[in-house]
């Protein structure tokens, strides 16, 4: 089959914690962050994801790491990358206060003005993005960015060739997104939460034809064991509505036809390893979303080569397409979990060529353990 394409993944915000290294705020640099993304960029490529699209990262460390893997300097899946969210006072990521800002090492970079965010649309296309990432507000309670700053930082994306994307949770968020013209949006999950909001807010991502999505593997994940990862009581009840407002969404996107894409948020917690998880949102999509492993697996394939700039080219078998593809010893169509991990993988080959599973020397570090281990 094709191999997995995860639509999003993090490589540079230095999560998990590795055994050994410290993450006091203070001692994050670009060069230890890049060697860092680096090795997760081949875990990844190992696990059968041979695509990822980053919606978000400190500096430009996963521009110049698409840079390095197309020049064949080291391993890795096919990057399609943003820069530092745009965000707003209040949006997520705008955790430092206002007279702190926002540091280069923080993945979000504020703009609370029209004319700001379009100036960062125009620096982070200069250093070769390939999308714009905005970010709402974290849980979707507030709408921290207007439809006509929306508007403005799509018009200019799309005008430099950029694709764009955004973070929002938020059901009037959902929908100014969708009008505003965003290519796919993020999340959504509380998109049919309220009452006479109901399928209105899909039904705009619908009419504007925007994708969709979802990420629940990371609320599922973040439900089930935040609480050992630091999470407070209140934030993991925040989830656990987040998370029930995401299986709905699901249903309505089938329903009205939206397009889900495939993502993860590896990479975006302590609780979400590389590796291990690029492929549970096909195995959500069943059990939770009514999918059937057909449709998911295609969510997870020709459909996420949209977010990779490549629908034309990738995530189908075909002479004159890209060759990427993943051989399993166990028939997804019968069980859609054994695309998981990596586990039942023989083969994986990116652009025609074999990928080395088990390279010699090669420690794995990157286990799901305790943050700070
Ligand atoms: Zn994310």
């Amino acid at each position: 089959m094709p191999g997995l394409i995860d639509g999003h993944c993090h490589l540079s915000f230095g999560q998990p914690a590795m055994p050994g290294v410290s993450v006091a705020r203070g001692t994050t640099s670009a060069e230890f962050t890049t060697l860092r993304a680096a090795r997760n960029a081949q875990t990844i490529l190992r696990s059968g994801v041979t695509s990822v699209s980053i919606p978000g990262g400190s500096w430009f460390i996963d521009v110049a790491l698409r840079e390095a893997i197309n020049a064949g300097m080291l391993e890795g899946p096919r990057i399609y990358t943003a820069g530092r969210f745009i965000i707003t006072y209040g949006s997520i990521s705008d955790s430092e206060p206002s007279w702190v800002g926002t540091p280069e090492h923080l993945y979000g970079v504020l703009a609370n003005n029209v004319t700001d965010m379009v100036t960062e649309v125009r620096r982070q296309t200069k250093h070769g993005v390939d999308f714009i990432k905005m970010a709402d507000s974290t849980w979707g309670d507030t709408q921290t960015i207007s439809k006509e700053e929306l508007t403005a930082v799509v018009d200019e994306a799309h005008r430099r060739n950029a694709r764009i994307s955004i973070h929002s949770r938020g059901s009037d968020s959902t929908s100014a997104a969708a009008e505003a013209g965003m290519d796919w949006i993020m999340h959504a999950d509380l998109a049919t939460e309220r009452d006479l909001a109901t399928e209105r807010d899909l039904e705009a991502v619908a009419e504007a034809g925007s994708r969709i999505m979802p990420t629940v593997t990371f609320l599922k994940h973040a439900a089930e064991y935040g609480r050992d990862f630091g999470r407070t009581e209140p934030e993991v009840d925040q989830i656990k509505i987040n998370l029930e407002g995401a299986v709905s969404v699901l249903e309505t996107a089938r329903k009205l036809g939206v397009k889900v894409m495939c993502g993860t948020d590896t990479g975006n917690s302590p609780v979400m390893p590389y590796g291990l998880l690029h492929a549970n949102e096909a195995e959500i999509m069943v059990k939770y979303g009514g999918y059937s492993p057909m449709e998911a697996i295609v969510a997870c394939t020709k459909d996420n080569a949209f977010c990779v700039g490549l629908e034309h080219d990738l995530g189908m078998i075909e002479a004159g397409k890209l060759a990427d593809i993943i051989v399993l010893d166990k028939d997804p169509l019968a069980d859609v979990s054994v695309l998981q991990a990596g586990r039942h993988l023989s083969w994986v080959i990116k652009d025609g060529k074999i990928v080395d599973l088990d390279p010699k020397g090669e420690e794995h570090v990157l286990e799901l353990t305790q943050a700070g281990d």
